[in-house]
């Protein structure tokens, strides 16, 4: 079997989460705020706040800027659905921009259109979610210059895309944005196991988000509302939630981000054989935009369905069938069950719907090797029981 993503743990990773169960603390200790701080160094940005989960951290990072009942939320919905849940767990209501047929993230042109109608009809966003597809960046200078214009806050939900850059500056750095989340889920670029951070250069927004990670309780007596009543005070200012990340994660993310470079180094190299070795084949490749260095969390090819008799479903289960556990990503958000009741009209996202029917990520990840590669592009290729066709 040969996975789309997996994670790669080192002997000194494995020594650094021993080391933390041998310690003192499991949680809260000292480790987390030492992965915080790494992190933030790593992406130029002033402070990190780690949560169990990316999930957690898009939620808080809303919950911060003071979303709630009434507000609207958009988002891409090329993308996982916690990009669009963490919205809805705040009250809000959500809706979607379409992607751009190139690089498959957030469209600044539909999001342009989309505003000027928005304004006109009065139902701005009070925050957008742009996702950094496959660790490519979105064109965040464009999508902030229409945050200034249109009022709203930028969330980067860059789950995929620790290592990457964007205008030469490391992607995380909130230059653009507000709050940037990223991911340390295994398939990921580094992994915790489950894990996420938000990076912000806001103090105000940094201490909101350690807040609601943790009940909503401060113990800055600075934040309170009255004298502390002894060394035991503590205060709930808001409701909030257990969203901590433990001691044992943040050591093996710590020790994780020695090697991201490398790990993203080593990505470029796998897209750079893939790009070689499927350059005649009746795909489209993945677009790299010359303002983004990505960190290739995903391999994304497309079909041309006009240059080959196969359908999509049939080359995703071929390569299926060849043990290789290939995956769309993703299902529009607007079309599952669940959102779908919430009234989406199919037909606003045309470059969604056609991404759909078109896409199929390939395993892409650190410890790929040169023949597990050949293989994913031999059964794209040469199909087992090809011959037999004829
Ligand atoms: C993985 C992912 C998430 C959620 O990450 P978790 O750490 O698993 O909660 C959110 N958004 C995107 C785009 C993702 O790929």
């Amino acid at each position: 079997m040969i996975p789309y993503g997996r994670q790669d743990i080192s002997e000194e990773d494995i020594q650094a989460v021993i080391q933390v169960l041998q310690s003192e603390y499991l949680t809260q200790g000292p480790t987390v705020p030492a992965f915080e701080k790494v992190v933030a160094n790593y992406c130029g940005v002033q402070y990190g706040v780690a949560a169990n989960s990316a999930t957690s951290a898009l939620h808080i990072a809303c919950l911060a800027l003071g979303v709630c009942k009434g507000d609207l939320v958009w988002t891409s919905p090329i993308s996982f659905v916690a990009s669009s849940n963490c919205a809805l767990y705040c009250g809000a209501r959500v809706d979607f921009v379409d992607i751009d047929p190139l690089t498959y993230n957030m469209s600044v042109k539909s999001l342009t259109t989309k505003l000027e109608l928005a304004k006109v009809a009065g139902n701005l966003p009070k925050v957008v979610i742009p996702v950094h597809l496959s660790g490519q960046s979105c064109d965040m200078k464009a999508i902030a210059q229409l945050g200034k214009k249109y009022g709203f806050k930028i969330i980067e939900d860059a789950s995929h895309a620790i290592g990457g850059r964007y205008l030469d500056k490391p992607i995380g750095n909130c230059q653009y944005s507000d709050i940037t989340i990223f991911s340390f889920h295994p398939v990921k670029i580094i992994t915790t196991g489950e894990g996420g951070m938000a990076m912000t250069n806001d103090l105000f927004l940094a201490n909101k988000m350690m807040r609601f990670r943790s009940h909503g309780i401060t113990r800055v007596p600075e934040e309170m509302t009255c004298q502390p009543h002894g060394q035991w005070y503590y205060q709930q200012l808001d409701l909030g939630f257990n969203y901590r990340m433990t001691d044992i994660q943040a050591a093996l993310g710590l020790c994780q981000m020695k090697r991201i470079d490398d790990f993203v180094r080593k990505r470029h190299e796998i897209a750079k054989k893939y790009d070689e070795l499927l350059a005649d084949c009746w795909l489209t490749l993945p677009f790299q935009h010359p303002d983004s260095y990505s960190a290739y969390h995903l391999y994304i090819i497309r079909l041309k369905t006009n240059e080959t008799k196969f359908t999509h479903r049939e080359i995703f289960d071929r390569l299926r069938n060849n043990g290789i556990l290939v995956n769309l990503h993703y299902i529009p958000i607007y079309a599952h069950p669940y959102y779908e009741v919430l009234g989406y009209n199919r037909s606003d996202f045309p470059e969604s719907e056609s991404y759909y029917s078109e896409a199929i990520s390939i395993p892409m990840y650190a410890t790929l090797t040169e023949s597990e590669q050949q293989f994913v592009v031999d059964s794209i290729k040469k199909p087992l029981g090809y011959q037999n066709l004829f």
